[in-house]
Parts: C-alpha cells; structure tokens; sequence
C-alpha cells in the first residue's frame, strides 16, 4: 500500500459509490494474478473528513497544499521520538532536567520542539513515591510537538473519565501494577496546560549515552500510563 493519503482522498468518494452498486465483500480474497490495488469502502468518518474538506477548499477557507503539508509534518516528522529526546536528555543532564522541570517550554524549546499544541507544557517526574499520568477529561488535549498525534484511546470516553474515578484500574489494564504506597497523581490536561510525564530511568542504564537512552522511551511511558522497562544486567538498548 503506498498510496498518500491524498490519493485516498481523491478516490474514496468514488469508491463508496462503487460499494452501492457493487458487493464488494469477498474483493480482497479472490484470486491474484494481475496488478492492481483493491479499494475497499472507505468508513463513515473518512468521507465525513472528505466531504468537510471540500467544502473547506471550495470557500477558500482552506488551500490542499497547506492541509497537506500540515498532516505530513504530524505523520512523519513530529512524534514520540521528540519527547524521547527530551527525557533522555533529563536523565542525562541533571542542569537540563532541573530547567525540564521547573521551565518545561523553554527546556524543550532548546532541542528545538515547540509549537502547536505545545505553548504551555509542565513536566512531571516519576519517582519511586509518586506516579504521574496525563489525561484530557474534557476532549483530547496532547502535547503534540513532543508526543505527535494521540492515539485513539487516549481520545476514548472510557479513559477520559476512568483514569480520573480509577486509575490504578486503568494502569492495571495497561500492564502496570503500582505498589498501594505509591502516589498516583493524575493531570488533566486542558488548552491551557498540557503535561508530559518524565519516566524514571530504568535500571541497567548507566553505562548507556542519551541515543541510547531514547531509544528505551516509548510513547506511553510519557503519558504515564506505562513505566520504562529495565534493561537486563548485561544487555545494551
Ligand atoms: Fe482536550
């Protein structure tokens, strides 16, 4: 599959008038033997966004160049591996990490992220006392210039208000299990704030340089909802 998601654009209205007229159920096991790629019926929202779009383009609210170079630069560009950066450098540069935690926009700003969506970020840092998550109670606030684009959990209701009635639950379901004399704070982000969370550094990374460390950072670890794994006695990330 290497069509852009401009080419899917192009072609989803099209194709979901084919699925009315046609059965398209079955297309994608029938037998091979010619080249050509199989359209299935785009979904409801899909072309709810292709028809929005339009609209937008036909009033001149919005130009396509512009919309595209916008996505390209969340699908390719900007994403976890920024905040990664951040973290990696926290638990590498004890000066960097004190500045991350007390003026979050300017540490970040100084690897050279900012931005939409991330004018006003506080860092949290995980401690063997304390576990910080983030949610957005009210919609799906995320500091996109270090994290990207949230994923769909993140945005669903069950984890907008479970995280705040329960969230030992929630961590639970993520696969972490926190110790009832650990602190969980839980920071709902809004317009005005948004929170990144600093892991702690697992152990058996001492000897690792800040690449390293990032590579260990995952997305999810920065939310909150996770913790950074140990690394093996012996083993290199
Ligand atoms: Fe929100």
């Amino acid at each position: 599959m290497k069509s852009t998601r401009r080419d899917f654009l192009t072609t989803a209205a099209t194709a979901a008038g084919a699925a009315a007229a046609s059965n398209l159920a079955g297309a994608e096991n029938h037998e091979h033997g010619h080249e050509h790629s199989h359209q299935v019926v785009p979904s409801d929202m899909a072309l709810r966004v292709k028809s929005l779009e339009s609209l937008l383009v036909e009033k001149g609210l919005v130009e396509r160049a512009a919309l595209d170079a916008l996505i390209d630069t969340y699908e390719h560009k900007v994403g976890p591996r920024n905040g990664a950066r951040v973290v990696a450098r926290a638990w590498f540069d004890p000066a960097y990490k004190e500045l991350l935690l007390t003026d979050a926009d300017k540490a970040i700003a100084e690897l050279g992220y900012g931005g939409t969506q991330g004018e006003h970020m506080v860092v949290v840092e995980n401690t063997p006392a304390v576990h910080n998550m983030v949610v957005c109670t009210l919609c799906s606030c995320y500091p996109w210039p270090v994290l990207g684009l949230p994923p769909v959990w993140y945005k669903s209701a069950p984890y907008r208000s479970r995280s705040v009635i329960d969230p030992r639950g929630v961590l639970r379901e993520f696969g972490l299990e926190l110790p009832e004399d650990v602190e969980v704070r839980v920071w709902d982000s809004t317009a005005e704030v948004r929170y990144l969370v600093l892991p702690q550094r697992p152990a058996g990374t001492e000897t690792l340089n800040e690449d390293a460390l990032a590579a260990l950072v995952t997305r999810d670890s920065m939310i909150g909802v996770t913790k950074v794994p140990d690394v093996p006695q012996g083993g290199t990330a």
